[in-house]
């Protein structure tokens, strides 16, 4: 078991998962088995109290742990799914060394940062790292960061019981370009490199974040500055794509350096699939607009997962596909249609998206804003609480429900047609009582969504089909309801196993009118593309050709 540890320098903000993931995918391709784990310094256990206005969107492993998005970017960079163990926060670590001291484990021992805190990070990298040839870690933050040194002497410790030849440091750095005279400058990366060897590490390779090719005399100087072969430093230009990250490390033969420093054999890495892929999404033929319906437009990182998902469906049908965001709180007015209308019309929209999201702001909009895709044939894509939107207005329009709601917006709504289960009743923690991780559903042959989710997985089979999705909600369309909206026409395409929870809606007069109360963003990649999301990027497609 190899491990490699990615930190940064400098500053924040460098990209530290593209280059760990990068890593990642690169290492796979050469053959090797791979996982990867973050290591945070929150005091929180998990991400999921934090507001995305602050912290961008939560993601949520196959298990049902919420985490920050980096361990989503790391899935699908890799192709692998990830558990909770590969989230690891100082919250958890100080929480269960405390549980043990109350317990008496430490046997009467001072309890200190050293030993009991690194071993308890320790023993989480150990757990994480489950029989794979390779781990990544990406430890948060910067060097110097006052909530940093614990992981580094982990780390530095770890590198001390396997041996320097099955540890290895990448050190993610900034260069400074001066902007008058352009020229180069390496100062701070060298100090922050100086300041990890004073914590007894020494970087194996330097990734340099740089906006321009790195000159040779930069490299020379920041190669005998970190005591390294200039080949181990690796120029991370920016690039048009985050994509292209990969395959900019491998012309630099980064693969190679690695297996040479972990005392691998060189192997061939297979990048050809990836490398096709990236060039249909920087070589579109065709270009849609889609909207993103949502309260949280404001912060970019809020719907990255949604907005990476249709960058797939893009590079699969070679059609770029330009977002724009709908503030469904601003919006939110009398004359909604002709605002609507006006929007429509003014970036030549050619599909809606609406994501998943808590609490009101923005609901009622979001509802019309679902009922005129419907009533004008605008290919709709709803996400959890999209779906939701779509359930309540399709209640309301075609059911004759004019007052129908969800619970978690109108607890006095005559027809709830969203609405708790009974066992969320009694809950009051604000953490880990929502439905999380991945659960099955049944898909319903005859349905659209079948024939697609079976085309997408190149499956032959006939009969239902049981397929896998995340979830992170409270709320479900309220069985009493079932049947009112089966009998105007909504199709549920997909249920949970034994029936009792609508997974998937679909519409059958309508190009694309689909809902799901999972969030399928979370399981796309470029290399798979989700077939949800092909679904809408090909409707919208056909509506603007
Ligand atoms: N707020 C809704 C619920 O809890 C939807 C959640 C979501 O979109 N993830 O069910």
């Amino acid at each position: 078991m190899k491990l490699i540890v990615v930190t940064g320098g400098v500053m924040s903000w460098l990209g530290k998962w593209i280059t760990a993931a990068s890593i990642g995918i690169l290492m796979k391709s050469s053959g090797y088995s791979v996982t990867m784990m973050k290591l945070d310094p929150y005091l929180q256990i998990d991400a999921g109290t934090m507001s995305p206005f602050e912290h961008g969107e939560t993601f949520v492993t196959k298990d049902g742990f919420e985490t920050d998005l980096d361990l989503w970017h790391y899935e699908r960079f890799i192709d692998e799914e990830l558990t909770r163990e590969a989230s690891v926060t100082t919250g958890q670590i100080y929480l269960s060394v405390i549980q043990n001291e109350r317990e008496g484990k430490y046997l009467g021992k001072t309890v200190q940062v050293i030993p009991h805190v690194t071993n308890e990070i320790k023993d989480r990298i150990h757990k994480a790292s489950d029989g794979k040839d390779l781990t990544i870690i990406e430890i948060w933050g910067t060097v110097w960061d006052i909530e940093w040194p614990h992981f580094i002497e982990a780390v530095r410790q770890l590198r001390r019981e396997y041996g320097r030849e099955d540890v290895m440091f990448v050190h993610v750095v900034p260069i400074i370009c001066v902007s008058t005279s352009g020229e180069m400058k390496t100062k701070a990366l060298q100090h922050s490199v100086i300041k990890l060897r004073e914590m007894g590490v020494h970087p194996s390779i330097l990734v340099c974040r740089t906006t321009k090719a790195l000159t040779a005399d930069a490299k020379r100087k920041i190669a005998m500055f970190s005591d390294l072969e200039e080949e181990r430093i690796i120029e991370a230009r920016d690039q048009k794509s985050i994509y292209s990250v990969p395959l900019a490390f491998q012309e630099q033969w980064l693969h190679d350096i690695i297996s040479e420093r972990l005392r691998w054999k060189k192997t061939d890495c297979h990048m050809e699939g990836w490398q096709k892929i990236v060039h249909n999404l920087l070589h579109p033929e065709h270009e849609i607009n889609i909207a993103i319906a949502g309260k949280y437009t404001a912060l970019d990182d809020s719907y990255i997962s949604v907005v990476e998902a249709l960058k797939h469906a893009w590079a699969f049908y070679k059609s770029k596909v330009n977002i724009h965001w709908l503030n469904t709180e601003e919006l939110e007015t009398k004359a909604w249609e002709a605002d609507l209308k006006k929007f429509i019309k003014e970036n030549d929209i050619h599909g809606i998206l609406v994501p998943g999201g808590f609490g009101d702001r923005g609901i009622e909009w979001m509802i019309n804003v679902a009922d005129y895709a419907r009533k004008n044939s605008i290919p709709y894509f709803g996400i959890c609480l999209g779906m939701q939107v779509a359930t309540i207005s399709f209640a309301r329009h075609v059911c004759g429900l004019a007052k129908a709601h969800s619970t978690e917006f109108d607890l006095n709504t005559p027809d709830p047609v969203i609405d708790f289960l009974e066992d969320q009743r009694t809950i009051t923690k604000k953490w880990g009582t929502m439905r999380l991780g991945d659960y099955p559903a049944i898909l319903a042959p005859g349905t659209k969504m079948y024939q697609l989710y079976k085309q997408t997985l190149g499956l032959t089979t006939e009969g239902p089909l049981t397929i896998n999705e995340r979830h992170r909600h409270r709320y479900e369309v309220n069985p009493k309801y079932h049947e009112i909206l089966k009998k105007n026409g909504l199709v549920f395409s997909g249920m949970s196993p034994d029936g009792s929870l609508v997974e998937f809606s679909e519409l059958k007069e309508h190009p694309c009118f689909i809902g799901t109360q999972a969030h399928p963003e979370f399981k796309s990649r470029l290399q798979k593309p989700h077939p949800m999301f092909l679904w809408l990027v090909k409707a919208s497609l056909d509506a603007s050709l």
